[in-house]
């Protein structure tokens, strides 16, 4: 059988070879560390974590990322056996003992008798063989162009610019109001787009005040470019002048408060779909510095936000990550050009766990494929299938940006409460259905 290479062997690199190392193929991982390095990385490790030394929430049952854990666990994934083996006390989160974990991690895979690593930079696209890519956020410049070459310029992105994520049923719908501005659009699904939080003079400068006393995170050496067109942060919005962002996201032109006609609001913030289930909605030109605690205190402070629950807070990086949505495949391969997949974070998942989980399927889907198997992506109510049909077809492909694991992802679950109150038996509801398909979808494969 043929040799699947993968290039980068970060969180998604190494367990995509492990996976398919085990189903019996013979694999090279191709890392430019040491010899090349990035701003982030301190080793030439393999599945070394560039920041924080956590896998975030274990909880399997309430909390999607431990869900996911747990889909990986039962899939023997490399990353979550190793953190389990270097777990650090950490309440309920996965917290691990960085440096002997990505050391351990590394030994594990240079033992394995299907894998090889080699060390050096690969910068351009292969032309033959199976090919994984997971370069991850800080794929080198080279190859950077090369997939840019391949994709067009649009379709690859060198930062994200994430406007923070609410829960819908989040939101106090007392206070806020659906409507496109000026009733834009030809149904009544286009004309009733947004969701508009109206704020008062006083509630406005209020929130102006709390955005510019808000503590803000400063830039990594190496981040700052020349990214800043048309996704200026909203605090350095409001330091170039209080009304700048009256004038800009925050314009209450064209929009009447369902709840009290008469009344014309100061100002207005606005949320649209992040999904096509509606669940998740992003608050429209919000991309933020701020700092996470900050950041919750400030965006509380918009009418009909005060109970809000966020799926993803905003944020500003340096991050390489494809549009999936239009260039994959639901293989996980290039549409133009099959032979090669991605995985990781350079698809436009975010988060080491995340990461790692597309390594997992693209890793057996690659495998697979080597193989001469069918083998299906994962089944849509897992952890894995939401998040892989997300990147790959359930995201607006015109507004894509990365996305963490999270329940606003999955298939409602029929006969349940909706509403903060039913919460906690949905999220439940959610876990079980999903443990039950990924099982079914894992001993599939065994029995081969
Ligand atoms: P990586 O783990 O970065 O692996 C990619 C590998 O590819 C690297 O080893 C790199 O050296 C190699 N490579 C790149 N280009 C080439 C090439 N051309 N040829 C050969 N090899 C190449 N996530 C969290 O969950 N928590 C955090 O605290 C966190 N902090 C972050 C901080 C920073 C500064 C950044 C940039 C990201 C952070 N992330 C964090 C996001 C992300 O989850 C991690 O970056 C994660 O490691 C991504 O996994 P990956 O496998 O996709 O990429």
């Amino acid at each position: 059988t043929q040799d699947l290479h993968i290039i980068g062997g970060g969180m998604a690199g190494s367990e995509a070879a492990w996976q398919a190392a085990n189903m019996g193929v013979s694999v090279v991982i191709h890392e430019m560390r040491p010899k090349v390095e990035t701003f982030a990385h301190r080793t030439g490790d393999l599945a070394e974590m560039v920041c924080s030394n956590s896998f975030r929430s274990d909880d399997h049952e309430q909390n999607a990322v431990g869900l996911l854990h747990w889909e990986m666990r039962q899939a023997n994934g490399i990353i979550m056996a190793t953190a389990d083996k270097h777990r650090l006390p950490a309440g309920g989160a996965l917290a691990v003992d960085r440096d002997p974990f990505a050391q351990s991690v590394t030994a594990a895979l240079m033992d394995h008798p299907n894998i090889r690593v080699e060390y050096g930079e690969i910068s351009e696209l292969p032309t033959e063989g199976h090919w994984i890519i997971a370069t991850g956020p800080l794929t080198s410049a080279g190859l950077g162009a090369a997939i840019q070459n391949e994709t067009g310029a649009d379709a690859l992105a060198f930062f994200d610019a994430i406007a923070p994520i609410v829960y819908a049923d989040s939101i106090d719908m007392d206070v806020a109001w659906m409507q496109s501005r000026y009733d834009k659009g030809d149904t009544e699904a286009e004309q009733k787009a947004y969701l508009n939080c109206p704020m008062t003079k006083d509630q406005y400068e209020a929130f102006i005040d709390a955005l510019l006393a808000a503590d803000k995170t400063e830039f990594h050496e190496g981040e700052t470019a020349g990214y800043f067109d048309g996704c200026l942060p909203i605090e350095v919005m409001a330091d170039r002048g209080r009304e700048t962002l009256r004038f800009g996201p925050m314009k209450p032109v064209g929009l009447t408060n369902s709840h009290k006609p008469e009344d014309k609001p100061y100002a207005v913030v606005q949320l649209r779909k992040d999904n096509a289930l509606g669940t998740l909605l992003n608050i429209v030109g919000f991309q933020t510095k701020m700092k996470y605690g900050a950041q919750t205190d400030v965006l509380r402070m918009i009418p009909g936000l005060e109970n809000a629950s966020f799926a993803r807070l905003g944020g500003i990086h340096r991050n390489t990550f494809i549009n999936s949505p239009t260039l994959l495949d639901e293989q996980m391969r290039l549409k133009s050009r099959p032979n090669i997949r991605f995985a990781g974070q350079i698809t436009g998942v975010e988060g080491y766990v995340e990461s790692a989980a597309m390594g997992l399927l693209a890793g057996r889907l690659a495998a697979a494929e080597i193989l001469g198997r069918t083998l299906n992506t994962a089944p849509l109510n897992t952890a894995m299938g939401a998040l892989v049909h997300h990147i790959t077809g359930g995201a607006d492909a015109k507004t894509f940006q990365p996305m963490n694991v999270n329940f606003g992802l999955f298939q409602p679950v029929d006969g349940l409460k909706g509403g903060r109150r039913g919460r906690k038996d949905r999220y439940k509801a959610y876990s079980d259905r999903a443990k039950i398909d990924w099982q079914h979808w894992l001993d599939a494969q065994s029995e081969e």
